[in-house]
């Protein structure tokens, strides 16, 4: 059977750092098992989700270099949910209820005073026709609960159930079916929560794994159940930890934190991005990849920590300088040139730069300065402006080849008796503008003659 996973995310707002682990880890267990990605928008609910954040969420994927294979919307599947309701109530397994939340919530209080679970009693099973025909004169319309098969003959007496799944993540996993409520799968205006879609879909798409984060493991007990009631194989489970700030908060797509967007605008390459999601907190070390295939290769959902992580942005910046440095030209070519760099210079000018870079667009800065010369005119004492008038009395006459800067320098020292610090840093003051930078002797040749003594102070 071809492996199928699916990312599900409801297109209520951007996606942050978290959805994006979820993302990762289907693509890359997708990938290392040569199997199908299935993007999947959960907008049932239709107030809350907007075309215009599924859009988004789908850019920030291709972004991460994540091209799902199908993409599809709850939205547009209605009638299949439907069926699925008439094949549960056919089976006696979807029943009416008409409580209101008042009413549910007194009834909880009451079970806790008595010391017993505050799970749904089941009440409404025991419900006479003339009771049901006196909500629906009063105008009250019922929703709709799965029975969970948690009892043997008398659904109003529970018995400790277990589920048990192998979870790909955090190993043998139990829920108890009698610890909790039969679930609403369909509101009183007829419309679905999460449950039943998630499920129908899964069996219609032909999930194979289900990779979430374990903000579902307690859903799951239930959805076991649902597969069998709808007589199809539970896929298999993985539930991932979840990420946190720093500050330990939960991350939520309302808010926009550490949203895939703001990650993008702040310059953040997008292997830096899926690198730190998937490798914070699991046993593999934090390294940044060159692409998602080698990222798989260090990929093992079984070795992720059942803790939440916390996930420190300032990491980001440390794997993004680490990617800049390494970047090859022609990776970097098209970008620089929508900058603005382009030409002969461009090459080297890259391979001088990328190393003292946070971010690729911090190159621009640097392109300035060797063509403008330094964007702020250094002050020098007395002395310095006489030893760089010296020095640039010295500066060797063109054609330059790969030594000049070592030839310069070092008939400058001979010349003036400076050395290190001293020598140094007023050439550099005086070619750039700032105290540190890339390497002097790959820069000079970019300024050329004319542009190094046109620095002259
Ligand atoms: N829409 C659900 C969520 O975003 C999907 C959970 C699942 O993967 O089943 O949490």
């Amino acid at each position: 059977m071809t492996v199928t996973v699916r990312f599900a995310p409801s297109p209520t707002g951007r996606i942050h750092i978290g959805n994006a682990r979820t993302a990762l880890f289907n693509w890359l267990f997708a990938l290392n098992n040569k199997g199908r990605f299935i993007q999947r928008f959960d907008d049932t609910d239709i107030a809350r989700s907007k075309q215009e954040f599924a859009d988004a969420i789908l850019y920030d994927l291709h972004w991460l270099g994540i091209f799902p294979d199908v993409t599809d919307y709850q939205s547009r599947r209605f009638e299949v949910y439907d069926a699925a309701v008439e094949r549960l109530k056919a089976a006696g397994v979807l029943y009416a209820c008409y409580e209101t939340p008042e009413e549910l919530d007194l009834r909880r209080k009451v079970r806790r005073t008595r010391g017993l679970p505050p799970v749904y009693g089941r009440e409404a099973l025991a419900l006479t026709t003339e009771q049901v025909a006196e909500y629906q004169a009063d105008g009250r319309r019922p929703h709709w609960r799965f029975l969970l098969p948690n009892f043997s003959s008398d659904p109003r007496q529970p018995e400790r159930t277990e589920i048990h799944w192998d979870d790909l993540v955090r190993g043998e996993e139990t829920v108890d079916l009698a610890s909790l409520s039969d679930p609403v799968l369909v509101r009183e205006d007829g419309t679905y929560l999460y449950t039943l879609p998630s499920v129908v879909d899964d069996i219609e798409m032909g999930v194979s794994h289900v990779i979430r984060g374990d903000d579902h493991v307690t859903n799951t007990g239930v959805q076991i159940a649902l597969f069998k009631a709808l007589g199809a194989e539970p896929p298999v489970f993985g539930h991932h930890n979840l990420l946190t700030t720093v500050s330990g908060e939960g991350l939520s797509k309302r808010t926009g934190a550490l949203s895939i967007e703001s990650l993008r605008e702040d310059g953040i390459e997008p292997m830096a991005v899926a690198s730190l999601a998937v490798l914070v907190g699991t046993s593999e070390n934090v390294a940044a990849a060159h692409d998602l295939t080698q990222l798989a290769g260090h990929f093992d959902p079984a070795a992720t920590s059942k803790s939440s992580s916390k996930f420190d942005p300032a990491e980001l910046f440390v794997l993004n300088r680490v990617l800049l440095q390494r970047m090859p030209f022609d990776e970097a070519r098209d970008r620089l040139m929508v900058l603005g760099i382009s030409g002969e210079h461009a090459e080297p000018f890259w391979l001088a730069v990328r190393g003292n870079i946070d971010r690729l667009a911090d190159a621009v800065a640097w392109w300035r300065v060797l063509r403008e010369g330094p964007q702020e005119k250094p002050e020098f004492s007395d002395d310095d402006r006489d030893f760089l008038h010296q020095a640039l009395d010295l500066l060797p006459e063109e054609p330059w080849n790969g030594t000049v800067w070592k030839d310069w320098t070092g008939k400058i020292r001979e010349a003036t008796g400076r050395k290190g610090k001293a020598l140094f840093m007023p050439l550099r003051l005086a070619l750039t503008g700032l105290p540190s930078g890339p390497e002097l002797a790959d820069l000079l040749p970019l300024m050329g003659r004319e542009g190094t003594m046109a620095r002259r102070p």
